[in-house]
């Protein structure tokens, strides 16, 4: 065991980035994950893609994103349609 910064690769950045997003790492890995995203550009497109995937998912799942029909087609595609007809 060091004192020394934590620096990680790209693997370790890769496993990283889910927790990152969510907001589960500990500062110190959260501080070693985004300088390391800083100095590398590949890992950074990586982090900015999946950031907006994650995003994308939680507001549709809140149904903020979807118009009225690509969420009835969301709903219909999970059972979940309501017996209204139309809106
Ligand atoms: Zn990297």
């Amino acid at each position: 065991m060091t004192s020394e910064p934590r620096v990680i690769d790209c693997q370790e950045a890769a496993r990283r980035l889910h927790e990152l997003i969510d907001g589960e790492l500990t500062p110190e890995v959260e501080g070693a994950v985004q300088r390391h995203l800083e100095d590398c550009a590949p890992c950074m497109a990586v982090y900015e893609f999946e950031e907006a995937f994650l995003r994308f998912v939680k507001l549709k799942a809140k149904g903020q994103t979807a118009p009225g029909d690509l969420k009835k087609r969301i709903l219909g595609s999970l059972g979940l349609t309501s017996n209204s007809d139309n809106a």
